[in-house]
């Protein structure tokens, strides 16, 4: 950290955002702020986390009475630091004009725009297990639930059945609220679960992840309620297709870009490039949707530990839509794919 820190040139970072925090310090209370210099790492909480915190954190610890922001601008003057970074997105404007006043104006107040969510997208050996866990954890929910699909099952039971299922298994939560989507509805990428019943002859697609140990899974398959038709099997091979294609060149050292292409090339031989509305997949680990986005314009390379989905799909206004999803694993080889989950698609009775 203090080596980063040095090479961009900043003498210190002030971390606010929940996950940032919990990824330095393993704190996953709701009141916290981080001060990293080149030197020391400062923690500050309020008394409700006193004990937790000196018992479980390492570097100086802040019980503050006052708002932390007060107490860490308190350090940043007392440190004489000239230039302390912050994040822009989780720091609300009251709190930042505040901080600012605090700290006064020989200090330079820098937006830091991805530092530590660039840190992040790498994993260690350590956050790939507790990655592997929350997988396995979700696809075994998924399993238990998807034998018991019946016809006419409402969309919101068997959303509320797949969260309990996870729960059960060791999840403390959901990573999202859980999609379950059937028929045409399922053409809406961001569906969530209605009181729709699921009928014969349509498409149930679901896309769950679990929240455990804080870290995130994210999984999305498809089943079809009684015998595949030609036009849904069509729809689904195309997307398995252009999944496998993409995942085929996930390596470390491929431009992220050409892992969306290699999907959306699938998708165009099959006349339906206009019909994948969203880029191939994200980054995830302590939040859902992390460093790196799998998208056409980006420019970033992928590196050897990053924790990435690929999730290309197609939709069909009024019929409906397919959506494959796995959490794989950059190697410098190629990758692991991590979802035990077949791709088969599955016929419900
Ligand atoms: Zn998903
Ligand atoms: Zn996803």
């Amino acid at each position: 950290m203090a080596s980063a820190l040095a090479t961009l040139k900043v003498e210190a970072i002030l971390v606010s955002s929940p996950a940032s925090i919990r990824y330095l310090t393993g704190y996953a209370g709701s009141n916290g702020l981080v001060l990293i210099t080149a030197t020391e790492s400062h923690f500050f909480t309020d008394p409700r986390y006193a004990t937790d915190a000196r018992e479980n954190i390492g570097g100086k610890v802040h019980i503050a009475k006052k708002p932390l922001i007060d107490e860490a601008a308190a350090v940043i003057k007392r440190k004489h630091l000239r230039k302390v970074w912050f994040e822009p997105s989780w720091m609300q404007v009251e709190t930042f004009e505040r901080f600012k006043k605090a700290v006064g104006d020989k200090c330079k107040l820098i937006p830091s725009a991805g530092f530590l969510e660039g840190l992040r997208a790498v994993k260690s050996p350590g956050e790939i297990e507790l990655i592997r866990e929350s997988v396995r954890v979700n696809s075994e929910a998924f399993e238990k639930v998807l034998r018991r699909v019946q016809p006419n099952v409402r969309e919101i039971e068997v959303a509320a059945e797949l969260d309990f299922q996870m729960r059960m298994l060791g999840a403390e939560n959901t990573a999202f609220e859980t999609i379950v989507a059937s028929g045409a509805r399922s053409a809406l990428p961001h569906a969530r679960p209605t009181e729709k019943q699921v009928e014969p002859g349509e498409f149930l697609l679901v896309d769950m992840g679990a929240l455990r140990q804080g870290y995130c899974s994210d999984m999305t398959r498809m089943a079809f309620m009684g015998p595949v038709t030609k036009k849904a099997r069509e729809l689904y091979d195309a997307v398995l297709e252009a999944q496998l294609a993409a995942i085929d060149v996930v390596k470390a050292g491929t431009p992220v870009r050409k892992v969306d292409g290699a999907a959306r090339d699938v998708l165009k031989k099959h006349g339906l490039e206009k019909a994948f509305v969203h880029s191939t997949g994200h980054g995830l680990g302590l939040e859902i949707h992390e460093m790196p986005r799998i998208a056409k314009k980006d420019k970033s390379k992928l590196q050897a530990g990053m924790m990435i989905t690929i999730e290309p799909g197609a939709y069909i206004e009024g019929f409906g839509g397919v959506r494959i999803e796995d959490t794989v694993l950059v190697t410098e080889t190629g990758c692991e794919i991590l979802t035990p989950t077949s791709k088969e698609l599955v016929e419900l009775a």
